[in-house]
């Protein structure tokens, strides 16, 4: 194995939004953050991927590609082939739904060795053909080139009845949960995966053992739930963060030494939009809108009788249009009916369309064309280009509400096999269905809106810096960091 230069480590704060981690750091709530930011750039406004869920944005990040390439199109989706729901883990009342030994099977093994598309390749995947080691802590994508032959824990293999092994393709260094450990001194208090304290108690060992490969991703998760409880302005769970991060520094001879040693690149994977109160009003229940329609009500295999299946990730859902009776059109036209929706879009022959419930007119557009984005991107576009916020000067596109609409919202759309609608909810609102979790008062994300898509990173410890600001851009760049 080749030795880096310098091991690049990659800490994502789920969850973490620019606003709040700024006053944690003004305020000296987070003097680990503030030295990384006044030794090395921050960025307030990376592009997140969409919809904005982790499991899709990791996927991104890691292969550096959108779901069109990547194929992870969210954390609950309608498998034509196998019709059936995929649930990676929306929430307990719907994963109980889906069945918990298929939700195990596609969190842990599906996930990683079958819907993540083999066209593509993770980091992980490529600095091992480039002869690089590199390490994955609690992250849920995390296909490497080693196999990893591991069993259920305990209580997994108890409650799936499955107790034969799992070869799990991950790097050579792989931690989650009671998976797999580094240290044999991290004890899970779930299965499922670690907490923060454990997390950094696993990078810890890496370093104290002088074991650090080139790259380490590692995902810090807890945030997320606490912002969607408490709301995006939750100082706490940052400054608890912090103090971990200062423990982690302290294992160099000074925190100067662990940006001489070290790339360290902190960042977030997605915002949350700040929820209404009124339940009535703020949760769109889809079953209402789309009365009339006969809907799978189980997020299993739908029976042949049913039209519609609705996959909701919290402020994004796809409706899908399954019976053969069903004209899209006239599901396009409810939905367009209710003023809480935002975006409506659906592709056809390569063309992307949107509507909305809240705006009048019609937009469309496809790949190719006299029109370049911020990312030089080139589109033809037609209609009404409020619909997705974007102002034209000179042939030149600029992205408003959406960053970077155009390629991420058509991504989407051909993600996976289906005739389906890609929804999102207006900033305050969420979708539901029927077990769908809500966050009624907290906050939620999902959508192609800039709240949830605007996300901070800091980078310290070299002078390479990626091209553009977006997570998508991520991956060549980090390759390069390494093997230059
Ligand atoms: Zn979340």
């Amino acid at each position: 194995m080749t030795k880096p230069k310098k091991p690049v480590i990659l800490l994502i704060l789920d969850t973490l939004m620019s606003t709040p981690l700024e006053e944690a750091v003004q305020t000296g709530y987070a003097p680990a953050l503030q030295f990384l930011m006044e030794r090395g750039r921050y960025y307030p406004q990376l592009v997140s991927s969409f919809p904005t869920m982790s499991v899709t944005i990791a996927s991104t990040l890691l292969t550096g590609t959108y779901s069109n390439k990547h194929h992870l199109p969210a954390l609950i989706w309608y498998h034509q082939d196998e019709n059936r729901v995929v649930n990676y883990g929306t929430g307990i009342k719907e994963i109980i739904e889906t069945g918990f030994s298929q939700f195990v099977k596609d969190m842990y093994y599906e996930l990683n060795n079958v819907h993540l598309s083999n066209e593509v390749k993770t980091i992980h995947e490529e600095l091992t053909e480039r002869g690089f080691e590199s390490a994955s802590i609690n992250a849920f994508v995390y296909r490497g080139l080693y196999t990893h032959d591991v069993k259920l824990p305990r209580s997994l293999r108890v409650l799936t009845g499955f107790h034969g092994n799992l070869p799990i393709q991950a790097p050579i260094y792989w931690s989650l949960g009671a998976f797999s450990k580094f240290s044999p001194f991290t004890f899970p208090r779930q299965p499922f995966s670690w907490n923060y304290k454990s997390t950094f108690q696993e990078l810890k060992f890496l370093i104290k053992k002088r074991k650090l490969p080139a790259f380490t991703f590692c995902v810090i998760q807890d945030l997320d739930l606490r912002v969607h409880v408490k709301g995006p302005m939750d100082l706490t769970g940052i400054r608890k963060i912090d103090r971990q991060l200062q423990k982690l520094f302290n294992q160099f001879k000074s925190w100067d030494e662990a940006i001489e040693e070290c790339t360290w690149i902190v960042m977030s994977d997605n915002g949350q939009a700040s929820m209404g109160n009124n339940r009535d009003h703020y949760v769109i229940d889809l079953r209402k809108v789309l009365k009339g329609y006969k809907i799978s009500k189980k997020n299993i295999s739908p029976q042949r009788k049913k039209q519609i299946v609705l996959a909701v990730n919290q402020r994004t859902a796809f409706v899908y249009c399954i019976g053969n009776h069903v004209v899209k059109d006239r599901v396009i036209d409810q939905l367009r009916q209710d003023k809480r929706i935002d975006i409506i879009a659906w592709e056809n022959r390569d063309q992307f369309h949107v509507v909305s419930g809240e705006k009048d007119g019609a937009f469309s557009f496809w790949k190719g064309g006299v029109y370049t984005d911020e990312y030089e991107q080139t589109w033809t576009i037609a209609g009404d280009k409020g619909l997705l916020d974007i102002t034209l000067t000179d042939n030149k596109i600029y992205y408003g509400d959406f960053p970077d609409a155009l390629a991420r919202l058509s991504s989407s759309l051909k993600s996976h096999k289906g005739n389906y609608i890609v929804i999102t909810a207006k900033p305050g609102y969420e979708f539901k269905t029927k077990a769908s979790p809500i966050h009624v008062g907290g906050a939620a994300h999902g959508s192609l809106h800039k709240q949830e898509s605007l996300v901070p990173m800091i980078v310290a410890g070299t002078d390479l810096f990626p091209k553009y600001e977006r997570i998508v851009d991520l991956k060549s760049w980090i390759v390069k960091l390494i093997t230059d």
